[in-house]
């Protein structure tokens, strides 16, 4: 395996940053994940927007123009061999020696990037069991719609959810609303067949599986209401699934040990799966 890092691809073992690296040291730094599928990107114009902003709003620069940028994606792409599967990319504010505050203008950001294969029959047999999620309390900071490196919070819900024998965990807020996934955005389905996920104005990270899932939802004629949602409306759901570009949408069958709905992947996440991929971008 290769990896991209602040100019060269290297061998993936070997592959290192500084340890004076601010992303390593604060954890200064944005991320973005992208599927890879075919061996082209998926959703590649909006990661690289929401990359942008990102970046803007904690005043990090991009070591490079974006298009520069996009040649370094599809390189590491090519040079794995990565057919399906992921690519990702961290930004961080740089190198220097360690000082809270932000180091002189002239430092150059790092720019790190890596691909993996991912065999798309795993994602498949998931999704046809469905998962398990539990409920933690959402004790994140207020600018979750920046996609920063800083997870820990997000590291120890999930390592939570698996010690309980879940896949994933929900934040939920001080109002007793469903915020996010840990790594995911989260849906229902009420029992009149409405969908409903969180407004991206508040408490979560506007997923670009989320966004493009509302344009499937639309081709489907499925009404899609964006609105907070409690725990209780999730467990008296038809359904429930979660959306992540890992997995585009990935079935919930059972919160905090309740079986929703008939305990079975349902009908309609299983047609925004199936539909997903004609309505995201795909980009050569
Ligand atoms: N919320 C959080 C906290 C995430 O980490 C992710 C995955 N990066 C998502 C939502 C889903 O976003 P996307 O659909 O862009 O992968």
């Amino acid at each position: 395996r290769i990896a991209y890092v602040n100019g060269s691809y290297v061998a993936h073992a070997e592959a290192g940053v500084h340890v004076e690296d601010r992303g390593y040291q604060f954890g200064d730094g944005v991320y973005e994940v992208c599927e890879v599928r075919g061996g082209h990107m998926v959703d590649e114009r909006r990661h690289m927007a929401r990359l942008v902003r990102s970046l803007g709003e904690l005043r990090i620069r991009l070591p490079m123009s974006l298009a520069a940028l996009g040649v370094v994606l599809r390189q590491t792409i090519a040079r794995n061999r990565v057919r399906d599967g992921l690519v990702y990319l961290q930004v961080t504010r740089g190198v220097a020696r360690r000082d809270h505050y932000f180091p002189d203008a002239a430092t150059p950001p790092s720019l790190v990037v890596t691909a993996r294969s991912v065999d798309p029959a795993k994602g498949e047999a998931v999704a046809g069991q469905g998962i398990a999620v539990i409920t933690v309390p959402d004790n994140r900071w207020e600018r979750v719609d920046i996609k920063t490196i800083g997870l820990l919070p997000n590291v120890l819900a999930k390592e939570a959810a698996k010690q309980a024998g879940a896949r994933e965990a929900w934040f939920v807020d001080a109002s007793g609303h469903v915020t996010e996934g840990g790594s995911t955005n989260a849906w229902i389905v009420t029992p009149e067949g409405r969908l409903i996920t969180r407004p991206a104005e508040s408490g979560i990270l506007r997923g670009i599986t989320r966004t493009v899932m509302m344009e499937v939802a639309e081709k489907l004629q499925l009404r899609v209401e964006e609105r907070p949602f409690t725990v209780a409306e999730a467990l008296g759901a038809r359904e429930a699934f979660v959306t992540s570009a890992t997995n585009f949408a990935t079935p919930v069958v059972r919160i905090d040990g309740q079986t929703i709905g008939d305990g079975r992947p349902g009908p309609v996440v299983r047609a925004l799966r199936e539909n997903f991929h004609q309505v995201a971008e795909i980009a050569r």
